[in-house]
């Protein structure tokens, strides 16, 4: 870990490249190593031997470091603030919300950070959240031209965080709405889909309602996004932001039933279904009942919002997406010595973006590829997994190459904790009660220019369109809905 001069951040790119010790330089370094050079030289020096308390802080502490005040200001000197009349900068282009990256960016150099937020959350109502949770490296910081150039990139994603948490602590109002037009919506869900719409819809004056089933705001952002990367804040001032601008919640309110969804209907003049994906996909396997085998949402609520579970020193992963490596990446920082993702196809087929799987292998997380788990073992708690090789075979729906058993391969692993990272299922319960709703392969179907559905009163946008992709393009779905809506409604009107 090195301290950046002005900044005092971790910076991951240096660790992979730093030269071994007998002086050759390589690009990766064996990860045990990675995760030691960490692990030494971090305040928690402790590992396998840490308390609870070090434990949670562990758990707990952001990826990056915020900035400081005078790391922003030499980090925002950096930008060369492309773009013009004639062509956006590409790091606004890879922005799903569109933010004025290099405006906002100036702004925190001339130090007029209360214009830097603003211009944020101009077209990103979350956007002191999407900071935090945001794949920037696939996104604006990605498409940096330092990039390009083979420099590193703008730390766009924490100038971002430095600007809005900044403001958010000093005030709640950043955009003015319009007087009231007396016109009703509901949205259903309060994760980033549903708060971006009906603050979007607040804003050009509606009556909007929204309904959820949980106490708390933010859907998955609150409940399955790893605390290392977000627990709660600045969710609740973005919240109070939404409420300050007249959008009311429900909360603690499912909609479950055919019989309340028409009443929604009956009682608004639009309905956004901001709705996300339910449960772990639910691959039932023998001993799944035992103890220590978990669900990965249901691993990362309970670490959230309760206690943390004692989960031994060996955690066994199953998945290729980033839950799978979230999961990963809190096991080894709970204290388990070894953690191995099991993943039936190879690394080149992993959903996981590049960059998370390097994060994983950087804090000592092993991978293990073409391996399938097929029994759990154990007498009350589970005490082996069992699994088979798989191989490549012809590819399937998804286009990738379908994982093939290969018979008599099967072995066991001690482990003291498994968890299942698999996938959510998708809502078709849900989505059946609403009269001619386009489906396909059980995802909403949407006119993507006003997120209108094949039911014209119904909105939507989020998970439940797309399967599971970013916050921020759960955020656009919305500002998109809620202008298709303010169509929709006042066009009826006129
Ligand atoms: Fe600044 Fe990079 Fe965006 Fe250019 S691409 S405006 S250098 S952040």
């Amino acid at each position: 870990m090195i301290c950046r001069e002005a900044g005092g951040f971790l910076d991951r790119s240096f660790l992979k490249v730093k030269p071994s010790p007998d002086g050759q330089s390589f690009d990766k370094q064996p990860a045990e190593v990675l995760y030691m050079d960490k692990v030494m030289t971090h305040p928690l020096k402790t590992n396998g031997q840490r308390t609870d308390e070090q434990r949670s802080a562990l758990l707990f502490e952001d990826l990056k470091q915020p900035l400081t005040d005078k790391g922003a200001a030499v980090e925002s000197s950096r930008c060369l603030e492309c773009g013009g009349p004639y062509a956006e900068a590409p790091c606004v282009t890879a922005c799903p919300t569109g933010i004025d990256i290099p405006g906002f960016i100036s702004a925190i150099y001339r130090g007029e950070i209360d214009g830097a937020a603003d211009r944020i959350f101009e077209e990103n109502l979350l956007g002191a959240t999407c900071s935090k949770v945001c794949p920037v490296e696939v996104l604006c910081e990605g498409a940096c031209v330092l990039e390009k150039e083979g420099r590193k990139p703008v730390e766009i994603g924490l100038l971002q965080r430095y600007a809005t948490e900044r403001e958010l602590k000093r005030r709640i109002r950043f955009r003015e709405p319009a007087p009231s037009n007396g016109h009703k919506v509901s949205v259903i869900g309060a994760g980033p889909a549903g708060l971006s719409c009906a603050g979007e819809l607040a804003l050009k004056g509606y009556d909007v309602t929204v309904y959820d089933e949980r106490q708390d705001f933010g859907g998955l952002v609150r409940y399955a996004i790893a605390p290392y990367r977000i627990d709660r804040d600045p969710l609740p001032s973005e919240v109070q932001m939404l409420k300050d601008l007249g959008v009311k919640f429900e909360m603690g309110t499912p909609i479950d039933s055919r019989e309340k969804l028409d009443e929604l209907r009956k009682s608004s003049e639009a309905v956004f279904l901001g709705i996300g994906l339910g449960d772990d996909v639910n691959i039932g396997y023998p001993g799944d009942g035992l103890q220590g085998v978990w669900e990965s949402l249901e691993f990362i609520k309970t670490i959230k919002t309760d206690r943390l579970p004692e989960i031994g020193s060996s955690v066994a992963v199953i998945g290729g997406g980033n839950t799978a490596i979230d999961v990963a990446i809190e096991a080894r920082r709970m204290g388990a010595k070894d953690v191995t993702i099991y993943y039936r196809r190879t690394e080149s087929e992993m959903p996981a973006y590049d960059h998370e799987i390097d994060e994983a292998r950087s804090e000592g997380v092993h991978l293990q590829f073409l391996t399938n788990p097929v029994r759990f073992e154990g007498e009350d708690r589970v005490e082996r997994m069992v699994c088979q090789y798989m191989q490549l075979g012809e590819p399937d729906d998804s286009g990738r190459p379908r994982p093939v058993k290969v018979e008599n391969t099967e072995f066991a692993i001690p482990v003291d904790t498994v968890i299942k990272a698999i996938g959510q299922q998708k809502r078709t319960g849900f989505l059946s009660w609403i009269e001619d709703l386009e489906l396909d392969n059980g995802l909403i179907k949407i006119d993507e220019s006003t997120g209108q559905t094949s039911n014209r009163f119904f909105f939507a946008g989020g998970d439940a369109l797309n399967g599971g992709a970013t916050v921020v393009e759960a955020v656009e779905d919305g500002k998109v809905a809620a202008h298709g809506i303010d169509k929709y409604v006042g066009g009826m009107s006129s």
